[in-house]
């Protein structure tokens, strides 16, 4: 897949929310990295992210709300239009005082919220990358890569039943180059995990899978951590975490079968 400037004007929102699926994400990534127009769109696509974000925290009054809009919009206005707001300011300024600083002091308690939200969902999904980096370094340690050997999804995936309490999506990716070597249950950050196990010529590849709160919208996150790539999103209510030491251009590519085929 590939995008254009007007794919990108049309997938800018979703984007900036995270709810793109991996194949677009790096599709429109491509394309941005070679077209200053689109990285503009893109950066103001973002600032609408974080201003609209920032919206569910801010439980001001209607009234206060509609003075804030005005206010917003005359702050907004032309160089003379501030100078004329500004000499009104002055002359109300006592009766508009009240408002303005608690509309300030909301804004200022909505970021902190924010702050706060955003600090915890980056702790939480560096705690998963670490427990992900744990698993497929332990899987590596001798003998302890699969469970259940075998290159027949229909061998693997039965497997699992009876051993986590999903049924894990098995994939056949032999013909993209990546066989499959097996299944494993693993432990990840509190998750009782399916791993499938690739390989891509001497590089292993870790699949975690573990079911994930539906509805939460699909949000591709990608890490470089001592040497290892993590690629994760989610997507039909899974969690899908992949980890290896394979460059990171042959991980994305993984990771783009990966999911096409899960969701076919
Ligand atoms: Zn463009």
């Amino acid at each position: 897949m590939s995008m254009n400037c007007e794919d990108v004007e049309r997938f800018a929102g979703a984007y900036a929310d995270g709810e793109l699926d991996l194949e677009r994400t790096l599709a429109l990534e491509a394309h941005v990295s070679t077209c200053a127009a689109c990285t503009t769109r893109l950066d103001e696509a973002h600032a609408v992210k974080h201003a609209l974000r920032a919206a569910p925290y801010f439980r001001a009054p209607e009234a206060l709300a509609a003075r804030v809009r005005a206010a917003a919009a005359a702050a907004s206005t032309d160089a003379t239009g501030m100078a004329r707001q500004a000499n009104i300011l002055r002359v109300q300024r006592n009766r508009w005082r009240p408002w303005l600083l608690s509309a300030v002091s909301l804004a200022a308690a909505a970021l902190v919220f924010v702050v706060v939200l955003r600090e915890r969902a980056a702790v939480a999904d560096d705690a998963t990358t670490e427990a992900v980096i744990e698993g497929h370094v332990r899987s590596l340690m001798a003998g302890h890569l699969v469970d259940v050997a075998s290159t027949d999804r229909h061998t693997v995936k039965p497997w699992f039943a009876g051993r986590v309490d999903f049924s894990p999506t098995v994939v056949d990716l032999v013909t993209d180059g990546f066989p499959l070597v097996g299944g494993r249950v693993d432990y990840i950050d509190r998750h009782t995990a399916a791993a499938l196990i690739y390989k891509r010529r001497d590089h292993v590849i870790n699949v975690f899978v573990w079911p994930q709160a539906t509805g939460s919208p699909s949000h591709v996150t990608r890490s470089d951590v001592r040497g290892y790539h993590l690629i994760s999103w989610t997507r039909g209510g899974m969690a899908v975490w992949i980890v290896s030491d394979l460059a990171l251009s042959e991980l994305e590519d993984f990771g783009r079968k990966l999911d096409a085929a899960m969701h076919d």
